[in-house]
């Protein structure tokens, strides 16, 4: 059966909403990331003219592929892990970097961000299950490496990423956005130099309903809208 996208953003609209309104939050401060990895250009700008703003991809050589094709029409997130020796190619063309895990990676995106006078919004990816399989810092680690980081004069950090394990039944996923929140609370109340916490990137297509009622404003979410993928 053909993927009817129209139809499938619009389910997931409605839904941003209903769980924006059940946490008495406004649903427009609920910014939708549409993750298009593995999805073909075409069905990028079909979901662009559908009024899609920002496009999340996880591997930086689909997201430069992607960037040649469609363009500045539409703003450019990282997702996924990234190498250091990477950064250079898509440093010009992100709006925002979820996905920062380690001072090292910090050091090579002020580096490149330097490069071209630009100043990097990024995102502390935080490991909250502790799952193995997870990037990102764990919970303990976040406040000392924010205060290094916050010495860098081209990397902003605007807020927090997560990943929750994967749940059958979502309410489980709820402990680990919390987890998050209360973690940006504290940071936020440290008023460290140049660390925003605006930003809570948290919640997928499987999960994202509950991550709204627990405080997220970027939410990344792919299949929901372009279906299932076929890696
Ligand atoms: C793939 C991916 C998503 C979206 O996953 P869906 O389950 O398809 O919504 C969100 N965040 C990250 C980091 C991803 O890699």
């Amino acid at each position: 059966m053909a993927i009817n996208i129209a139809e499938n953003l619009q389910i997931v609209k409605e839904q941003i909403e209903a769980s924006a309104k059940k946490a008495a939050r406004d649903p427009k401060d609920i910014q939708l990331i549409a993750v298009t990895k593995t999805v073909d250009v075409e069905t990028i700008n079909e979901a662009i003219n559908l009024g899609v703003q920002c496009i999340g991809e996880n591997k930086v050589q689909e997201l430069t592929e992607k960037y040649d094709h469609i363009g500045e029409k539409v703003k450019y997130h990282m997702i996924g892990h990234l190498q250091k020796n990477k950064v250079k190619y898509i440093i010009d063309k992100v709006e925002l970097i979820h996905s920062l895990d380690s001072y090292e990676l910090a050091l090579e995106i002020e580096k490149r961000a330097k490069n071209i006078e630009k100043v990097v919004d990024c995102l502390l990816q935080v490991n909250v299950s502790g799952e193995e399989s997870k990037f990102g810092v764990a919970p303990e680690e976040a406040v000392p490496l924010l205060k290094k980081i916050s010495e860098l004069e081209h990397l902003h950090i605007t807020g927090l990423m997560t990943m929750a394990p994967y749940m059958e039944d979502t309410e489980d996923a709820r402990i680990y956005f919390k987890r998050l929140k209360t973690l940006s609370e504290e940071i936020d109340k440290m008023n460290l130099t140049n660390i925003d916490m605006e930003y809570l990137s948290m919640g997928m297509s499987n999960d994202f309903e509950v991550a709204i009622e627990e405080g997220a404003n970027l939410v990344r979410v792919g299949s929901r809208i372009f279906g299932e993928r076929n890696y």
